[in-house]
C-alpha cells in the first residue's frame, strides 16, 4: 500500500514516517488549541504548478552557444525538500567546468539553494530571474520534508535512481538539522494526527486514479525520523470524529523566514542578482559568465522546450497565524491537510484534476471549502 491509499490522496505532507509501523503508543493526550478554521480567516491563497518530470529531476550538462548549461530543475513535489542534495549534485556538475564565477538562472528553492551551495564551494555567484521570493511558485509551497513526493514515476525509479536519490535526501536532511534554532524557526518540527474513517490498511475508495503511481522511496531513510504511532480513542481528541488515529512528527519549513535567511546569506557572502526574464536560451550567450545553472523550474519548459515537465498543480490557503497551535492535521479522504507554519496556518485544498492542470489562478471557492471541512474537526 502506498501513501496516497493511507492519506487518500495524494497530499503532500510528510509521509511514510506518518503511517509506518511504530512502537506502541503512548497514553495521555495534550490538551490542543483548536485551529480556527473559518473562510473568512483565510488571508491569502496562492496557486501553482509542481514542476514534475515522470524520470524524475534533471540533473546534467550540456554545451550551448559556447556556454556550459548546468540543467538543475524538475523537482516536482520535493524542491525544497531535496534542494540541499540535488544542489550538492548540481555542483560537481558546476565544478567540472571549472569556472569560478558562474550565473543561476532562477531564485525559487532551488535556484536559492544551489547558489549558496556553489558560494559555500568558494565560487562567485549572480543570479537572474523573472521572479523573487515570494513571488516565485517555490513561495506557494505547503513547506513540510516531503522528498519522495511526485518526485518520479514508479516504473522510472531504477535502483541508480534510488541510489541518487537516497544521497541527496540524507544530505538535505543533515542540512536542514543544521537550520534548527535559529531567529525567525526557519525549520521546526512538530507533531501532527492522521485521522481515518476505515483502518489504515484499507485504500480509500476514488482517490486511487487521480494521478500516477509515484514512485515511493521514503522507506530507504525512514530511520531518520520517528516513525508514527497508532492512538486509541482516549489518547487523541479527535475520536468523535475519525475512529483511527496516528500520531507523526514531521519537519516543516517556514519559508517566509526560510527565503529570506537564503536570500540575506546569499547578499552577505557577496552574491548579485538581477532581475530578467530570458526569452530564449540563445539570450543566455550574452551573459559575462561562462558557466549557467539552469534552475528555472516550471518555466524550463518554455525556456528550454522541455514537454516532459508535466505540470502538477497545488493550492494552498494561509490562516491567520495561531502561535498556540504547534500541530498538523491530515484527514484521509477528506482532503483536509494543515500544517502550523508561523507565516499562517496552511491548508492545502488538493483539487480532482491537478495532474496535467497548469492554472495557477487560485480558486478561492476550493480553498474556503478546505477549511469548512477542517473545521469539521473542531465542531
Ligand atoms: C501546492 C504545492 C505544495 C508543495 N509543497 C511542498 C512541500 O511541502 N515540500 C517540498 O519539498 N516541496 C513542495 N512543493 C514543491 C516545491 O515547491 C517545488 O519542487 C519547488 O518550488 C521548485 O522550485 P524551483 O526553484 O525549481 O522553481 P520555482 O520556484 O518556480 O523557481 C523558478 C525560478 O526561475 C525563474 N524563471 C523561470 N523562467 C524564467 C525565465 N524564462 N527567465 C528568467 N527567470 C525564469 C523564476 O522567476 C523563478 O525565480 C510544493 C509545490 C506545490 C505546488
Amino acid at each position: 500500500m502506498n501513501r496516497r491509499d493511507l492519506l487518500g490522496s495524494a497530499l503532500a505532507l510528510s509521509p511514510l514516517a506518518a503511517i509506518a509501523d511504530g512502537p506502541t503508543a503512548f497514553a495521555s493526550p495534550q490538551p490542543l488549541a483548536p485551529i480556527r478554521a473559518q473562510p473568512d480567516r483565510i488571508i491569502d491563497i496562492s496557486a501553482c504548478t509542481r514542476p514534475f518530470r515522470p524520470q524524475g529531476p534533471r540533473i546534467e550538462a550540456e554545451r550551448r552557444h559556447g556556454k556550459a548549461i548546468v540543467h538543475h530543475y524538475g523537482h516536482g513535489g520535493s524542491g525544497w525538500s531535496l534542494s540541499w542534495g540535488s544542489a550538492q549534485r548540481a555542483l560537481a556538475l558546476i565544478q567540472a567546468t571549472r569556472e569560478k564565477e558562474i550565473a543561476i538562472v532562477g531564485c525559487g528553492a532551488i535556484g536559492m539553494t544551489t547558489a549558496r551551495v556553489a558560494q559555500r564551494a568558494g565560487l562567485k555567484v549572480r543570479i537572474y530571474c523573472k521572479d523573487r521570493p515570494p513571488e516565485v511558485r517555490s513561495s506557494a509551497a505547503t513547506g513540510v520534508w516531503s522528498p519522495d513526493s511526485r518526485l518520479v514515476l514508479q516504473e522510472h525509479a531504477t535502483p541508480a535512481f534510488g541510489d541518487a536519490w537516497e544521497a541527496m535526501a540524507r544530505h538535505s536532511f543533515k542540512t536542514w538539522q543544521s537550520l534548527l534554532g535559529l531567529a525567525g524557526e526557519p525549520v521546526a518540527w512538530h507533531d501532527g494526527y492522521v485521522l481515518s474513517d476505515v483502518p489504515f490498511d484499507q485504500p480509500i475508495a476514488g482517490w486511487e486514479d487521480r494521478e500516477p503511481e509515484y514512485a515511493e522511496l521514503e522507506s530507504r531513510i525512514r530511520e531518520l525520523w520517528p516513525r508514527s504511532q497508532a492512538l486509541g480513542p482516549g489518547e487523541h481528541p479527535f475520536a468523535g470524529k475519525a475512529p483511527h488515529a496516528r500520531r507523526y512528527t514531521q519537519m516543516m519549513f517556514n519559508l517566509a523566514s526560510y527565503s529570506r535567511l537564503l536570500l540575506e546569506d546569499f547578499f552577505r557572502e557577496g552574491g548579485r542578482l538581477v532581475q530578467r526574464e530570458f526569452e530564449s536560451p540563445r539570450q543566455l550567450a550574452g551573459l559575462p559568465e561562462r558557466t549557467i545553472v539552469n534552475c528555472t523550474g516550471y518555466g524550463a519548459r518554455a525556456l528550454f522546450g522541455d514537454d516532459s515537465i508535466v505540470p502538477v498543480r497545488g493550492q494552498t490557503a494561509r490562516l491567520i497565524p495561531q502561535p498556540e497551535v504547534n500541530y498538523g492535521i491530515a484527514w484521509r479522504g477528506h482532503n483536509v491537510v494543515a500544517v502550523p507554519r508561523r507565516d499562517g496556518i496552511i491548508v492545502q485544498a488538493q483539487g480532482e484534476n491537478d495532474y496535467g492542470n497548469e492554472d495557477a489562478r487560485p480558486d478561492r471557492a476550493s480553498s474556503e471549502a478546505a477549511v469548512t471541512r477542517l473545521a469539521a474537526l473542531f465542531s
